[in-house]
């Protein structure tokens, strides 16, 4: 069966778009009754950042991608961090060396720094020029004798190509002439990408590899380490790069958000998770909508393509919206209540309001705006005049075109006069009097209805006016009319 990884380093926290190929590699491993594994290429020390681990963790379970070995979970092929594994790639690396595949080399950043501004100045790549590949054995004795510290370069065959296949792309030829002798071991003993993630591939059996494009340029080193090692490399997916709205590739500069950003502003893990399986995915050119299980029945790595997918923010936000109006009442209020009642500075309802809000009358409210709202983290600001005890706003908004301030007056007395002698309060009863009201007064409709909104809500766009009077409920309905016409 299929065995898939998802292989961050930790050098950073990701922005959701990096979350792409995880799920990918998910989607296809659950496709295929296959393995998911995460494993941690963490083993440039230096750019380690502190915390980055458990943010990814934390990412892949709020989009629900379940993994069978990795970190915390472990599994038959751990350990699943790089660094725990160092003496294995010192192994192969001797075992390398022993073959003739690859060399130590003396090399100090002195040298490599002043050979780089060489090449710079004469316009030439940057390349290592193989010193230490063709040391005598003199030479070298003398060098080690004198204590010099080494790295290990692999030997890249000096002549001929080498051929990638890649499932997306076809076959991809590379010169040797132009691949230099990469180092696969530094001289802190710990093993650079390419050896790494070679001998995990292969010793974690991974059958397919699926991975950002950029790695293309790197594939050529691996295919040859694995030949060295007399291995079969596996099956090789570079996925399309994720764009921002301008088809430029996803960088620091389009401020894509991170999926903790996403969770905070109420964006539902079930419709980010099928947002980004449309991101160089797709089925038909016209299904969007796919629920967890559809994509794990119709995922097939055959549809990836092979140009970038775009992050397009609102189509992100539009797709929430469509989650949001499938959700069950109840559970659409279950999941938005922690949003309003977290404190006002991070977008929670007014600090006046009490917690723990009413669910019921919290479910009453959210049936009239589960229509338009589309985000969770949004709903506090449309809805705060359903908990507020005093209303704010500009009072000049409750005179209606071809109004003044005396006949809205008189308009919202009459008003309060049908209300207080209705005997049902449902929105039913309300609505055929103030129609009644309209015209006795010779207002329209909407003249009249515009400014009881605004009289009740404090606003000019609410949900429909008689079912937000019902849930607002008598008294307060008469208080804020009585507020109106003070
Ligand atoms: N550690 C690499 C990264 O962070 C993984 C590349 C690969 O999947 O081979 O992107």
């Amino acid at each position: 069966a299929p065995r898939l990884r998802f292989a961050p380093s930790p050098t950073g926290f990701q922005h959701i778009g990096g979350y792409r190929t995880a799920l990918f590699s998910w989607l296809f491993a659950r496709h295929s009754g296959g393995t998911f594994i995460l494993r941690i290429e963490d083993t440039d020390l230096s750019r380690t950042v502190e915390g980055a681990v458990s943010y990814l963790i934390e990412g892949l379970k709020w989009l629900g991608l379940d993994y069978d070995e990795g970190p915390v979970v472990g599994g038959p092929y751990g350990p699943y961090y790089q660094t725990q594994r160092k003496a294995l790639y010192q192994q192969y690396a001797h075992q390398l060396i022993a073959n003739g595949h690859a060399y130590r080399c003396y090399c100090t950043p002195e040298r490599l720094e002043q050979m780089r501004k060489e090449q710079e100045a004469q316009k030439l790549p940057p390349r290592y020029d193989r010193r230490c590949r063709f040391l005598s054995a003199e030479e070298r004795a003398a060098l080690e004798a004198a204590g010099h510290s080494w790295t290990v370069r692999f030997a890249m065959p000096l002549e001929g190509e080498t051929v990638v296949h890649d499932e997306l792309h076809g076959d991809i030829t590379f010169k040797n002439a132009d691949l230099d002798d990469a180092v696969i071991l530094k001289s802190d003993g710990y093993p650079t990408y390419h050896l790494a993630n070679v001998i995990d591939d292969h010793l974690m059996g991974i059958t397919h590899v699926l991975r950002g494009e950029e790695w293309i340029a790197s594939a050529p080193r691996h295919v040859q380490i694995y030949q060295a090692l007399g291995w079969q490399p596996p099956l090789f997916y570079h996925l399309p790069n994720v764009l921002g709205k301008d088809k430029k590739k996803l960088s620091k500069r389009h401020n894509a958000p991170s999926w903790d950003t996403l969770q905070r502003q109420g964006y539902l893990p079930e419709a980010v998770f099928n947002f980004l399986a449309l991101l160089g995915w797709a089925y038909d050119d016209k299904t969007e909508i796919f629920s967890r299980e559809e994509l794990i029945r119709v995922f097939t790595l055959d549809r990836i393509g092979v140009s970038g997918g775009i992050l397009d923010p609102d189509k992100l936000t539009w797709m929430n919206g469509v989650y949001i109006r499938q959700l069950p009442l109840e559970e659409l209020t279950r999941r938005t209540l922690p949003y309003l009642e977290r404190p006002a500075a991070e977008g929670g309802l007014p600090d006046s309001v009490p917690r723990p809000l009413d669910f019921a009358y919290t479910q009453r409210v959210l049936q009239l705006e589960q229509e338009r709202l589309k985000t969770l983290g949004e709903a506090a600001q449309m809805i705060d005049f359903f908990y507020v005890d005093e209303l704010h706003y500009d009072t000049t908004l409750l005179i209606q075109k071809q109004m003044d301030a005396a006949s809205t007056r008189a308009a919202l007395e009459r008003t309060r006069e049908i209300l207080v002698a209705l005997d049902r309060w449902e929105h039913s009863a309300l609505e055929e009097p103030l129609r009644a009201l309209a015209a006795t007064l010779g207002l329209k409709t909407g003249q009249l209805f515009g400014a009881i909104r605004v009289a009740i809500s404090g606003r000019t766009v609410s949900p429909p006016l008689f079912q937000t009077m019902e849930v607002l409920g008598r008294q307060r309905t008469l208080h804020r009319l009585d507020q109106a016409i003070a």
